[in-house]
Parts: structure tokens; sequence; C-alpha cells
């Protein structure tokens, strides 16, 4: 049986002061044993909101990091900065990357195995556009952002590893997938790792759906066989995170 794990991802939201606030108001709502709570926070707000977390079941988790140790890389953060600072997850290769930072798929297998390197557990976004999806080409563009996304990484660590499908049309939009849409990618995305790897790392591997998740679709997306929580935008921010990460 795979742990759910719900993730945040707060996007460029919540000043330093503001997150403490957020996680103090959350605290209470999230206090679900049974899943996986990580909240994907600014840079600047990892501190103060595993200060504020600290005693509680909330991961705090960072939004990206570069795939170098250290050096002359100006206003990059390390996978050694957040090993350091006891962050254990970071979404790598989010759409918003993709699309406003030049990330490429290779950049995003780089990401991966330094994450991994430094012990934390990457978040791995996969998803596809509008256009992608009318071409009938889902299936195929979600199998090589995976195959690229994995070159290198083994099989002990991939299980470790958390995928994120995020069909880029239902982000921020409030149009969410179907359950049949988001399940049937989900499941392709299982077999491409059994493909890769073998059934035992297909069975154990974590995979979310993100994209509109609210308080009124979680319980049905996360019921799916192939969906394991989800990643959520928007309503990380609101009292309603507690009504995902509590689903059922
Ligand atoms: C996201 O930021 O990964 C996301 C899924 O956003 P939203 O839930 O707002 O669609």
């Amino acid at each position: 049986m795979r742990k759910k794990i719900v993730a945040g991802n707060w996007k460029m939201n919540m000043t330093p002061t503001q997150a403490v606030e957020l996680v103090n108001t959350l605290k209470p709502l999230v206090a679900n044993d049974e899943v996986d709570v990580v909240f994907c926070v600014p840079a600047i707000d990892i501190i103060p909101a595993m200060e504020a977390a600290k005693g509680t079941n909330i991961n705090i988790g960072a939004e990206n990091m570069y795939f170098e140790d250290s050096g002359a890389y100006t206003g990059e953060i390390s996978p050694k900065m957040l090993a350091d600072a006891g962050v254990k997850y970071v979404v790598i290769g989010h759409s918003e990357r993709r699309e406003y930072f030049a990330e490429t798929d290779e950049t995003v297998n780089k990401k991966v195995l330094k994450a991994l390197e430094y012990g934390i557990t990457p978040i791995i976004c996969c998803g596809e556009t509008l256009t992608q999806r009318e071409q009938g080409i889902t299936i195929d563009w979600i199998r090589q952002q995976i195959k690229i996304a994995f070159l290198n990484v083994t099989a002990d660590q991939a299980k470790t590893t958390v995928i994120a499908y995020e069909p880029i049309w239902a982000i921020g939009t409030g149009k969410t997938a179907t359950t049949e849409q988001a399940e049937e990618v989900c499941a392709a995305i299982r077999v491409c790792i059994g493909e890769i790897y073998d059934q035992a790392t297909a069975e154990a591997i974590r995979i979310q759906y993100g994209g509109s998740v609210n308080a009124g679709n979680a319980a049905e997306l996360f019921a799916q066989p192939d969906i394991d929580g989800g990643l959520v935008g928007g309503a990380s921010l609101k009292p309603d995170f507690g009504k995902i990460v509590c689903y059922k």
C-alpha cells in the first residue's frame, strides 16, 4: 500500500510573516497521519515555515533548486543548502519553471539526480498542453518526459521519488482533468516506470495528480488506483487545504 502524499505549492506567494501565519492556521487542519503532508514554499519562507511547523506532521519543501552544489550561480539555491536546512522535498520541473525559466527535460534530470544525491525527495512534474491533448499525443509526451527525467536514476532511487502529473491546461484555471483523464495518465506513467525499471518499482513510486484540485474533487481523484495524492496550488493557501489532506 502506497501512502498518499498531498503537497501544497505556494508558488510566489506569502511573505515570511504570512508564511508563519498560514502554517499556524493550517497546522490543526492538516493533522492527518495517514497522509504525508508537504508545504512547498518560496526559498525565503523555508526557515520560518519550518520553525512554525516544528512538532507537527507538516514537512516543509522547496519549489525549486539548482543542479550544482555551490558556485557562481547568482540567485540560485543549491541542494546542499536545502539539505542543511532540513528540507526533505523539492518540486522539480513545474510547468511554470519550464515556461518562464526555460527549464527542460534535461535540466529536470540533472536536478532529480542532484536532489537524490542529497537525500531530498524530488516531486517530478510532467504534463501536456491543451494542444498536445487535442493532438492525441498526451501519453507519448508524458512518457518522453518521464524517460528523460529518470535517466541514470537507479531503481532504488526511483522508488523514493514522487511524480506529479499536472496537465498544464488544468493548472490555475479551475479546469480539473476528469477523474478518468487523470487516472489514465497516472496509470500510463506507472506502466512507463515498470518498463524502465520493474514491477516492484512501478508499484512503489507515488504519483500525484495536480491541476485545480480542491476540497470538492480531491476525494474522487485520490480514490483512483494510480493516484497517490495531489500537488495543490491555489487551494494550498486556504483553510480548504485541510479538507484536501483529510479527504476521506
Ligand atoms: C500547481 O501549482 O502545481 C497547481 C496544480 O496549481 P493549481 O492547484 O492552482 O491548479
